[in-house]
């Protein structure tokens, strides 16, 4: 049966007896309006664990526009219907009044990995996500959490985050889940118009293409997928950059953990992307 928890102190008594008993405890966290490739989370944890408790949280402090956290989409009895099904072993979904109480003053900060790409287009972006990240892995005491390689810097994020702070949970990286056209899944794509949402998939076409032009040595690869990413009708870019996948530092070719990463704007929708080179 699928508990559903709303309590720090709930969540402890919860997990305790499954740690006492040795068992492995999986984490997954999410801001809910979950869809498949949060379920793949899922089923990676299960794979591992013997419990697995997945997250519902829409986090105040990694929202830089009080506009984007009012429209981030909210559908938490769908949410649980759908983690039921799959069999999860609990759901923390707390008020975020219990997550960030009165005289809270702790800021989590990674430097380095956290500054360029969405740490430079959406300042302080990371360090709510630091900071909650940290705090759940403190009131789960999972062993092990699972993320998704859709927010690959977040994932790199709270990689350094727990080997900066010896935190005794293993993170886990997944794949990222595309709809059949190619668009990566995600909850800000029920946002989109359906004119947008035909537009959407270019931008992955566009750094597939770029991928190949990359690898083949071509130095107009980066502009080409820039301006076919304008001419399917995004509306800006924040950026599409060949990074290290492990540092996030800039990269003029392709090396061997080389990433091509991406943010841009359609129908004021803030779609990112990234594929390995
Ligand atoms: P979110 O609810 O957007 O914060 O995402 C929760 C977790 O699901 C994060 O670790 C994401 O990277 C992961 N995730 C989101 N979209 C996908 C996807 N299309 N494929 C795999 N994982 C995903």
């Amino acid at each position: 049966m699928t508990q559903i928890v709303r309590k720090v102190s709930d969540l402890r008594a919860l997990v305790a007896p499954w740690q006492r008993a040795g068992q492995i405890v999986g984490l997954v966290p999410t801001m809910g309006a979950l869809h498949a490739g949060h379920l793949s989370l899922v089923r990676a944890a299960q794979a591992d664990c013997t419990r697995v408790i997945v997250t519902i949280f829409v986090n105040p402090k990694q929202f830089n526009t009080a506009s984007d956290l009012a429209k981030y989409p909210r559908t938490e009895a769908a949410d649980l219907a759908l983690l039921r099904q799959a069999g999860v072993d609990a759901v923390f979904s707390p008020p975020p009044e219990e997550v960030y109480p009165a005289g809270f003053a702790t800021t989590v900060s990674v430097a380095g990995v956290a500054g360029p790409l969405e740490g430079s287009s959406r300042p302080g972006h990371f360090e709510g996500v630091a900071t909650v990240v940290a705090k759940l892995f403190g009131m789960s005491r999972a062993d092990r959490a699972y993320f998704g390689q859709k927010d690959w810097q977040q994932l790199q994020v709270v990689r350094r985050m727990v080997a900066d702070l010896n935190l005794p949970i293993a993170v886990v990286g997944c794949e990222t889940l595309r709809e059949a056209d190619g668009l990566a899944m995600s909850s800000r794509n029920t946002r989109l118009s359906p004119r947008a949402r035909a537009i959407a998939p270019a931008l992955y076409a566009a750094m597939t293409r770029a991928v190949g032009d990359l690898r083949a040595g071509d130095p107009a690869a980066m502009q080409r997928c820039y301006d076919a990413v304008l001419a399917a009708g995004f509306d800006s870019i924040d950026y599409i950059d060949l990074r290290d996948g492990d540092t996030l530092q800039p990269l003029s070719a392709p090396n061997s953990s080389a990433r091509l990463l991406a943010a841009a704007w359609l129908d004021g929708v803030r779609l990112i992307d990234n594929i390995p080179v």
